[in-house]
């Protein structure tokens, strides 16, 4: 049988997460993996997903219907094909979180949640408690219905593929939901889940001034994405789409440096899979240091301005 991954796309570009959920798609190992690029007017980004290596064939469902990412409009259009294939996957991003289990429900099969490892067509494993175990889990269902973890796989590359477009019929409007607004945060630096570096920053730093008084120039000096902790949110320091975490984005860029932050296990949840790892810390106790490949027991206000000035 045949793999389903769902695209996360702007109608125009595909998403990194898409990357990441091929490769786990491939290592289904139950046939080809096929790509539903349903949007409207988006021709360019099924051209894009054509393209990404270990693709076999892209079905572009357009229609007006979809052009807003409702998730009852998408869910019906992955219906629409849904028998057609062994596993069906979704990036573990808030649009897949948002059209999975619909589609599971509709099947009515178990969703199969945050896969981190696929050890088998039918075999996945997942992390629970935070990320404190990792659960093995074997589906019997027909259509596997995941969400993937896009941290625990490399991204397929984005070129080199040469998949073939077939054009689906676009599902009608449900009436269900209809779109209001968007509201956009805009910003320079890269986006979380896709930055290389991110800095994070924690409670220490005291107020949303010094948060961007000390963090903002070494994230700008590293092109860095600026994340934090969940006490750091919580007070007001930075906003809500910073927060790394259980609760909050999980993360695995290539450098992680964390300012002032303790190292709870929910915040661990979010960025321990980074590739290298740099806390700052005047606390020699602090549980951040136990997960991190570099460590400097330093008062971040002196150490980070130093930093910056090095670099
Ligand atoms: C259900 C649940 C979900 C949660 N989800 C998340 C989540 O997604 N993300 C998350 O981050 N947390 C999450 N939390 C909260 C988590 O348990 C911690 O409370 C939080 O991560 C602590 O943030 P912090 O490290 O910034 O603060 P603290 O734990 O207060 O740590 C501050 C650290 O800064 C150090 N420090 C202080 N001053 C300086 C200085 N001048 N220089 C250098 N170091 C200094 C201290 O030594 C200390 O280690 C969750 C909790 C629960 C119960």
């Amino acid at each position: 049988m045949t793999v389903l991954v769902i695209a996360e796309h702007d109608h125009a570009t595909v998403k990194p997460a898409t990357l990441n959920t091929v490769t786990a798609g491939i290592a289904c190992q139950s046939g080809d993996v096929h790509v539903l690029v349903a949007g409207a007017n988006a021709a360019e980004a099924a051209a894009a997903a054509a393209k990404i290596a270990g693709v076999a064939k892209v079905i572009a469902a357009d229609s007006p219907s979809l052009a807003e990412n409702l998730a009852e409009n998408v869910a019906a259009q992955v219906l629409a094909i849904a028998k057609n294939y062994s596993h069906i996957l979704f990036p573990a991003t808030a649009n897949g979180k948002n059209v999975a289990p619909r589609v599971a429900a509709k099947l009515d099969v178990a969703q199969i949640s945050d896969v981190t490892k696929v050890d088998s067509p039918d075999t996945f494993e997942r992390p629970i408690y935070a990320g404190n175990a990792i659960a093995i889990v074997q589906s019997s269902d027909a259509i596997k219905v995941i969400t993937v973890r896009t941290t625990g796989f490399d991204p397929a590359a984005a070129t080199g593929g040469s998949a073939a477009v077939e054009s689906a019929e676009g599902v009608a409007d449900s009436g269900k939901s209809s779109f209001v607004g968007r509201e956009i945060t805009k910003s320079e630096r890269p986006e979380l889940t896709a930055a290389k570096i991110i800095v994070s920053g924690g409670r220490a730093l005291g107020s949303a001034e010094k948060f961007t008084e000390v963090m903002a120039p070494l994230a700008d000096k590293l092109n860095a994405g600026l994340g934090a902790s969940r006490a750091a949110v919580d007070a007001g320091y930075a906003p809500n789409d910073w927060q790394v975490g259980q609760t909050g984005k999980i993360v695995a860029p290539q450098l992680y440096i964390a300012c002032g932050i303790s190292g709870a296990i929910q915040h661990l949840a979010g960025m321990k899979d980074s590739k290298v790892i740099v806390a700052i810390n005047k606390d020699p106790e602090a549980p951040i240091f136990s997960v991190a490949d570099y460590g400097l027991e330093a008062d971040l206000f002196t150490a980070v301005p130093e930093l910056v000035k090095a670099l």
